[in-house]
C-alpha cells in the first residue's frame, strides 16, 4: 500500500551515548545497503556491527537491526541504525538516507503505518501514544492494558452479541412478512441490557481514564499561613513552595505535577484568600477562584490547634474536598468537624492517611477499580456513550411497543459507533488527529 520509505531519528535529539534512526519501507534495505561499507546479510532479526559512509565520508560506526515485512512494527521492511548519540552524526546519517531517496518522516507515520498494515488495531494505537506519556506507574498500567487490546478485545465479544441479536431480530421481521407475527420476548430484552450493561461499566472508566491521562487537577485552598505551601511540599516530597511565617508569600499560583498512590495529580497552591491591596496578591486570588469550578479535587487547609471556622472562601459544592487540620503537632482543638484529616505537614505525620484519602476521593466515580486496570480515554467515552444510547432506545422501543423496525435501527446505529471505537470505520480525522499527537520517529 505505501511506496514511499520513511526515516526519522526515533531517539530524544540531544547529546546522547546512543541515538536509533529509524527506516522503513521497501527501500530501506536497498539504503542502507549503500551506505555500508562492507557487505551485510541482513538476517532478519539480527544486529550487524558495520561503519557507515557516504560519498566518501565516513558518517559512523553503527549497529544495523534488519525486520523483514510483514514480521516488523510498521509490516514493512525496516532497518535500524544504532549509532553514537551525537546531534552531528544522526543529521549526517538521516541526510544521506534523505539523498538515496528516503523521505522524512511525519509524527507517528511509522506507528500509522503499522496501524494501515493490520500490525494494530486503533485502541491499540491510542493505548501505545499513552504508554510513552504515561505519568505514573498505574497510567502505565491502563497504557499497557490499552496497547493489549483489551478493550477491542472486550468490544468484539460486545459486538458478536448485538449482531446476534440482530439477526434473531431480521429473522423474525422475515417471519413478520410471511403473516407471521414477529417474536421477541423478555429474553431478548434482558440480553440488550446485558449488552448496554457491559458497555456502561466500560463508559464508568472514563473519569479515571482521564486522571491517568491528564492528572486529576487539586487545589489547595485555605487562609492565609495555615500550612498550604507546606502541604504541597509534604506531598511532592521536596521544597517546591516557599513556606515562611509570614502571611502572603504565595501570592502566584504554583502548579506542580504530583503523584499520589499511583495516580497523577496537577497539585496547585494558591495563595491564602485573605483581603489584601497588593495587586499580585489580588490577581492570585482571582485566578485561583477561577480555578476551582474546573477542580476535580479540593485539600481545604485549617489550622488543627485553632477553633474551626467556616471558611471564607467559597467552595464549589459539587466538587469533592477533602478538610485537612494541619499542623496537629501543636494540638487537636475540640471543635473541628469529624471528617476532618489530621496531619503534621511540618513533621510528615499523617501523610500516609491523607493520600489514602485521596485516592479514595479521587476513584469514588470510578468503576469498581480493582476489577479492571483498563480505562477508555475521552473519545471511546464519547462514542460509547452514544452506543449505549442506542440501545437505550432500543429498549424503550420494546418496552413501548413502538415496532421491530426502530429497534433494528437503533441495534445497527450502536454497532457503527462500536466499530468506530475500534476503528474500522474510515475516519480520516480521528487517525489525523492521533497520530499528529506522536513525536517524529514513533
Ligand atoms: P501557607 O501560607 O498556608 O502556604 O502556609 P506555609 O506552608 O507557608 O506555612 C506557614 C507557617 O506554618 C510556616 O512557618 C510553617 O513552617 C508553619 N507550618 C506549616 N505546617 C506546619 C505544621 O504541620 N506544624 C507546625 N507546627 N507548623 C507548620
Amino acid at each position: 500500500m505505501t511506496t514511499d520509505t520513511i526515516v526519522a531519528l526515533s531517539t530524544p535529539p540531544g547529546v546522547a551515548a546512543l541515538a536509533v534512526i529509524r527506516l522503513s519501507g521497501p527501500e530501506s534495505r536497498a539504503i542502507i545497503g549503500q551506505l555500508v561499507t562492507a557487505k551485510v546479510d541482513g538476517t532478519p532479526g539480527h544486529a550487524t556491527y558495520r561503519t557507515l559512509a557516504h560519498q566518501g565520508k565516513t558518517l559512523d560506526d553503527a549497529v544495523l537491526t534488519f525486520w523483514q515485512t510483514p514480521h516488523s512494527y510498521t509490516g514493512e521492511d525496516t532497518v535500524e541504525i544504532s549509532c553514537h548519540g551525537n546531534p552531528h552524526i544522526v543529521e549526517n546519517i538521516l541526510q544521506a538516507c534523505l539523498a538515496l531517496g528516503a523521505r522524512a518522516a511525519r509524527p507517528g507515520e511509522f506507528t500509522q503505518r503499522a496501524f494501515l498494515n493490520d500490525k494494530l488495531s486503533l485502541t491499540q494505537a491510542e493505548g501505545l501514544l499513552d504508554l510513552l506519556y504515561a505519568p505514573t506507574e498505574r497510567a502505565l498500567a491502563s497504557a499497557r492494558a490499552m496497547k493489549e487490546g483489551r478493550l477491542a478485545h472486550a468490544l468484539e465479544n460486545v459486538r458478536a452479541e448485538l449482531i446476534d441479536l440482530l439477526s434473531h431480530l431480521e429473522a423474525s421481521l422475515d417471519f413478520a412478512e410471511e403473516g407471521i407475527e414477529p417474536r421477541v420476548g423478555p429474553e431478548f430484552s434482558a440480553r440488550i441490557e446485558s449488552v448496554r450493561e457491559k458497555i456502561d461499566r466500560l463508559i464508568r472508566t472514563a473519569p479515571l481514564g482521564r486522571i491517568l491521562q491528564e492528572g486529576a487537577l487539586t487545589v489547595i485552598v485555605g487562609e492565609p499561613n495555615v500550612g498550604k505551601s507546606s502541604l504541597l511540599n509534604a506531598l511532592l516530597r521536596e521544597d517546591r513552595a516557599i513556606v515562611a511565617p509570614t502571611p502572603g508569600t504565595t501570592r502566584d499560583l504554583i502548579e506542580a505535577p504530583c503523584n499520589v498512590r499511583g495516580l497523577p495529580l496537577r497539585l496547585i497552591d494558591t495563595a491564602g484568600q485573605r483581603d489584601s491591596t497588593d495587586p499580585v496578591e489580588v490577581e492570585g486570588n482571582r485566578r485561583a477562584r477561577a480555578l476551582l469550578p474546573n477542580a476535580q479535587l479540593l485539600l481545604h487547609v485549617v489550622e488543627a490547634h485553632q477553633p474551626y471556622a467556616a471558611t471564607k472562601i467559597e467552595l464549589p459544592g459539587n466538587i469533592p474536598c477533602l478538610l485537612i487540620a494541619n499542623k496537629s503537632d501543636l494540638g487537636r482543638h475540640a471543635s473541628l468537624p469529624s471528617n476532618a484529616i489530621f496531619l503534621s505537614a511540618l513533621k510528615g505525620e499523617g501523610l500516609k492517611e491523607l493520600e489514602a484519602k485521596i485516592e479514595a476521593a479521587l476513584l469514588a466515580d470510578a468503576a469498581d477499580e480493582t476489577e479492571t486496570v483498563l480505562t477508555i480515554n475521552a473519545r471511546q467515552n464519547a462514542t460509547l456513550q452514544r452506543a449505549a444510547e442506542s440501545l437505550g432506545r432500543a429498549l424503550e422501543a420494546l418496552r413501548g411497543d413502538l415496532g421491530l423496525e426502530l429497534v433494528s435501527v437503533e441495534l445497527r446505529d450502536a454497532l457503527r459507533d462500536l466499530a468506530e471505537v475500534i476503528g474500522e470505520t474510515d475516519n480520516e480525522d480521528i487517525l489525523t488527529r492521533l497520530f499528529q499527537n506522536f513525536c517524529i520517529g514513533k
